[in-house]
This record gives C-alpha cells, structure tokens and sequence, in this order.
C-alpha cells in the first residue's frame, strides 16, 4: 500500500513557494531519500508528512489519514505511528537512560516525552532489548548526558524502537556528523526499520550526501526549488545522473 502520498502540493510561506507542483508516492517498505540544495523544500516535505506544514493546495494523505482534515486526537494517533528524527537528539540529559528510552512509548512532544514518562511505570526489559539492539548496554539508570555523543545517538535510536513507528521521517539526521558517523547512523537506522514480523517499516529521509542516499535507500527524490527533478530507484541513479 501507499503510506505516504502527495497530489499536487504546493506550500507557500507568504509569496515564497517552499514546494510547488509535488506529487509523490511512497508505498511500505520503501526508503527514500530525498536529496537537495539547502532550501529545495526538504524539510517541507517531511512537515506535511508529520501534519506539522499544512499544504497551501493539493492533497496530502499519511498512513491513510489526510492530516488537515482530521480531530486533533486522531492527528495525536496519526503521530504516534510516525517516527521522527532529527539531528538535535532531543533527550532529556539529566534523566536516566530508561526515561529516555520509553519515552519512545508516549508518541512525538519532544523532550516532554521523558519528562512524562517519570510519571510511568519503568519498561526496563523493553528498554534494555531495544538498547541491546542498537548495540549498547548501558546502565539503566545512569544519567543520559554521562555517555559519549555516539552512545546518546544509539540511545535517541533505542527510544525510536520502543516507539514502534511504521513510518519514519528523518530530517537530516546525519548532517552534523563526520562521515564514519554518519554511516554507522545510517546503517543502524535502516537496520531498525526491519520488524521481527519481516515487514519493514517506511523510511523518508532528507541527505545532504548523495552516496550515502545512494547506499542505505532504495529509491532517490531530488528537489530543487520545491519541485522534483529527479525520482528514480537507486539502480538506475547512475544513468540518470
Ligand atoms: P530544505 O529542507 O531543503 O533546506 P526547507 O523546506 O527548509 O528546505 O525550505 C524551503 C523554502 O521554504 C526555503 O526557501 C525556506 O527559506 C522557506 N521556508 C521554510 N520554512 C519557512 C517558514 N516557516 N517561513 C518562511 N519561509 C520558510
Ligand atoms: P520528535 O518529538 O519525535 O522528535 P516532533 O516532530 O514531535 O518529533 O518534534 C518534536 C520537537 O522537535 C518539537 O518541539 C518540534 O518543534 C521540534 N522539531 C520539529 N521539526 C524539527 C526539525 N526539523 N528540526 C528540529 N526540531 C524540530
């Protein structure tokens, strides 16, 4: 099916046009990357994806829900099964390590997550497989901003995880990072998107970096001035570049 669809969307921030003329169709599964100019729209893109941009004209449709057109609580609901990332982590430094964590379990505020999650129940044998998985094993209780910029980043993955997303939208997410880093982000981020049920979860990620567009997805959307220019499965980027 298609989780994410866009028909003729234009938005416009006063008479500048963030994007203009956008039709896309991401089915399950897939991994785009969305590739651009700084300014091209990207970020855009991924707003009408989490309903937090609005479409000036056109029709935008997530996870079968048109975000503009539903109650604030089904825009909740709709949220709660869309992933963010983001380059700044957004974890609560002085919080354990398993608030943190579980904040993943109460949708998409931010850092009011963690702080919300004090108030629960501690999930500390969810938190410590999905930890596992990304491939540390810190103490639990240990202060979030004790560990190294890596294990934080593993850390805000971790909380990606217990947060169980069918859909991902990350927005630049490696820019700030040397290109080991970065690729290790990468190679973690896409190993998440495999669910234990052998479906995969949708990834719609915006990259400075056309090679590593080219490596960790499956399909490359170039914008440039809110249009595509470009939409083609990563087999064929060779030719068409
Ligand atoms: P990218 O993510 O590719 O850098 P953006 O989606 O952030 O591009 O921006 C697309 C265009 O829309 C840019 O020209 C930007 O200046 C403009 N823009 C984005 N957000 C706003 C806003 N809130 N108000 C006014 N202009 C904006
Ligand atoms: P999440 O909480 O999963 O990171 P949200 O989209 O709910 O995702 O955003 C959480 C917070 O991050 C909000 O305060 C929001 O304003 C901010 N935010 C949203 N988009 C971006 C972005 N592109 N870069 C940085 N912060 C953002």
């Amino acid at each position: 099916g298609i989780v994410l669809r866009l028909q003729g969307v234009r938005v416009a921030y006063g008479n500048r046009m963030a994007l203009d003329g956008v039709d896309l169709s991401v089915r399950r599964g897939e991994r785009v990357a969305l590739v651009g100019p700084s300014g091209a729209g990207k970020s855009t893109l991924l707003g009408l994806g989490n309903g937090t941009v609005v479409p000036t004209r056109g029709r935008v449709d997530v996870l079968g829900v048109e975000p503009r057109a539903v109650s604030p609580g089904a825009l909740r609901k709709l949220r709660a099964r869309i992933g963010s990332v983001h380059q700044q982590l957004h974890l609560v430094g002085p919080l354990p390590v398993v608030h943190n964590v579980n904040a993943g379990r109460l949708g998409a505020w931010g850092r009011l997550r963690a702080l919300r999650s004090l108030l629960r129940p501690l999930q500390l044998d969810e938190a410590r497989t999905a930890l596992e998985r990304v491939g540390i094993g810190p103490d639990l209780q240990m202060r979030t901003d004790r560990l190294s910029g890596g294990e934080q980043q593993r850390v805000a993955l971790a909380r990606l995880l217990v947060q169980d997303p069918e859909l991902v939208l990350a927005d630049e997410p490696v820019a700030s990072l040397d290109p080991a880093r970065a690729e290790d982000v990468m190679r973690l981020l896409c190993g998440l998107l495999e669910q234990p049920t052998g479906h995969r979860r949708t990834l719609v990620v915006s990259l400075h970096d056309f090679d590593l567009a080219v490596r960790h997805c499956d399909r490359v959307v170039a914008l440039r001035q809110g249009r595509v220019v470009l939409d083609v499965p990563v087999e064929e980027v060779d030719e068409a570049t």
